[in-house]
């Protein structure tokens, strides 16, 4: 385990949030399983670590009921069915036994930060169930919460529209970021960034258990970083990011 993770669970600790590291996704998966009874009703956040990971598959295998809002990929035959359909699983997802899900970026003294377009993961990340299950890739790790901040507004927020609406051919979007890339603070309609949130302790009524995953999962980057480690991290995004279909207004 190297110092800085190490401090990072130190920090948790003392916020009351356990955490563990994983040497790598299979060794993840299998200490993520290994909580979750087999009987649990497992609620999903849109994350594309989980879905890198491919836990709700293998909790689906294990005989698990997974909620997954997330599931659908790609434009479905009748869309207005489908974002009826996702709106029911949103809700019943955030009352389930175990939640499941990712963040934007973890801080040095261990404060979770986030960023969310509707709130059901943000919320369920702290309400609704009795234990969260928060998994967390090494280049999720910022400084502090300032860097955090910079992190979400500068470049996952807008590159994660621009990819989703424009790369990908999901939903169109409005937003400038979806052109440009880059984040205008705009006023649109299908804003992505419409609630941030900071984590810095055990919610009175949930349990949260973090998992760190000693590989780059989900979307984020420090521009200093080589560019091929950014391109490898934009290339597993777009493999597994969820692309929404119909209106969510
Ligand atoms: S505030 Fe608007 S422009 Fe900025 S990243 Fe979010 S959606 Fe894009």
């Amino acid at each position: 385990m190297n110092g800085q993770i190490k401090k990072i669970l130190s920090s948790l600790h003392s916020r009351h949030i356990p955490g563990i590291v994983s040497e790598n996704s299979k060794e993840a998966i299998l200490r993520i399983m290994g909580w979750i009874p087999r009987d649990a009703v497992v609620g999903i956040g849109d994350s594309t670590t989980i879905r890198q990971l491919r836990i709700p598959e293998a909790l689906k295998e294990r005989g698990n009921r997974v909620l997954d809002p997330f599931e659908a990929k790609g434009p479905l035959a009748d869309p207005k069915d489908a974002l009826r359909q996702h709106k029911n699983t949103l809700t019943k997802a955030t009352v389930s036994d175990i939640f499941l899900t990712g963040t934007n970026a973890i801080t040095q003294d261990g404060k979770l930060v986030n960023v969310d377009a509707v709130g059901n993961r943000v919320a369920g990340m702290v309400w609704g169930h009795p234990t969260s299950i928060i998994v967390i890739g090494r280049n999720k790790i910022v400084k502090d919460v300032d860097e955090a901040f910079y992190r979400i507004r500068k470049i996952i927020a807008p590159n994660h529209v621009r990819i989703r609406s424009v790369e990908l051919g999901g939903r169109k979007s409005k937003t400038p970021c979806a052109v440009t890339g880059k984040c205008n603070d705009c006023r649109a309609r299908d804003r992505v960034c419409n609630i941030f949130t900071i984590i810095e302790g055990k919610p009175f009524f949930t349990d949260l258990k973090v998992v760190f995953v000693n590989e780059d999962l989900g979307l984020s980057w420090d521009p200093t970083w080589p560019k091929d480690r950014i391109m490898q991290i934009v290339e597993n995004y777009k493999k597994s990011v969820w692309i929404p279909v119909g209106n969510e207004n």
